[in-house]
């Protein structure tokens, strides 16, 4: 059976690009028999707030979404990310990292200054810094203190033939093929589990995923290159890919991408100025 999910942090108001993400999934759900799952990525507790979860299921609500309870919460999950983590570490995948912020930025600008600095889907490419030192399984896990990255050169290595994934959405439909080279030079040691938080989004996007049943993934077009480090966790961990569905992005008046907490296109407020679901909808071109 064909599974979609909506998979809000409850890290603010749900605004206009939520909403078209979640209907999105919900009348593909629909139209296709299938089921609609929802799922708090809450896995980042210095952010989320019970209020904001309220407030979204709330919206979701009104907009005419409802899900199986009881919903599934990424902050239970911990013990299924650990292992996940354990796993790679054993196999010598992940490698303990120290560095903050500032020492990555040294480290990139330090050789050629004034040159311009490969950005990744996290930020910038994760220069190698810890990359020698502090890994599995020589040492035992989980190492203290330190966020875990994944090798990628080493991943890519261990990958069984060429990997891709099916697109149905913005980007181009069709089959996206992985392309090793890009990986390593436009991707790199993406971390795998933050120092304060013992996962990471990506490593808990794909666990879970694949834990729900998801089939079909249907999200903005800003995750779309985030989808190639999912694709290969999937293939590490044996997890199946579903069929990913990334879809434009809603702007604001000023062509700007909604950021998390824009209050001022939060449903919460059109609905206080008396808006239908039927208006959202029309708003976001559905
Ligand atoms: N919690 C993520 C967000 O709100 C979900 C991303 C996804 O659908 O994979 O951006």
């Amino acid at each position: 059976m064909r599974t979609e999910r909506f998979a809000p942090s409850p890290t603010g108001p749900l605004h206009l690009g939520h909403a078209f993400s979640a209907l999105t999934a919900w009348d593909h759900a629909r139209a296709s028999g299938g089921q609609f799952l929802l799922r708090i990525e809450d896995i980042d507790q210095s952010r989320a707030r019970p209020e904001w979860e309220a407030r979204i299921l709330d919206d979701l609500h009104w907009l005419g979404i409802d899900w199986p309870e009881p919903v599934l919460r990424q902050s239970t999950r911990l013990p299924a990310y650990r292992a996940a983590l354990a796993d790679l570490w054993a196999r010598g995948l992940i490698f303990a990292c120290s560095c903050n912020r500032r020492d990555i930025a040294a480290a990139l600008s330090a050789p050629q200054e004034g040159a311009e600095i490969p950005m990744g889907p996290d930020g910038p490419i994760y220069p190698g810094t810890c990359r020698a030192q502090g890994r599995g399984p020589d040492l035992p896990f989980p190492p203290e203190g330190v966020a875990l990255r994944l090798d990628m050169a080493r991943a890519v290595g261990t990958l069984r033939g060429p990997l891709s994934f099916d697109e149905t959405g913005e980007p181009g439909q069709g089959r996206v093929a992985l392309d090793p080279a890009r990986l390593l030079a436009e991707v790199g040691d993406v971390v795998l589990a933050r120092r304060d938080m013992g996962t990471s989004y990506h490593l808990a996007v794909v666990l879970d995923d694949a834990f729900q049943g998801v089939t079909h993934v249907t999200r903005g077009r800003d995750l779309f290159e985030a989808t190639q480090i999912h694709v290969v966790l999937q293939s590490l961990l044996d997890l199946p890919t579903p069929v990913y569905h990334h879809h434009r992005l809603i702007r604001d008046a000023a062509g700007k991408r909604l950021a998390k907490r824009d209050d001022a296109r939060a449903i919460a407020k059109y609905r206080a100025e008396g808006a239908s679901p039927a208006d959202i909808r029309a708003m976001v071109g559905l």
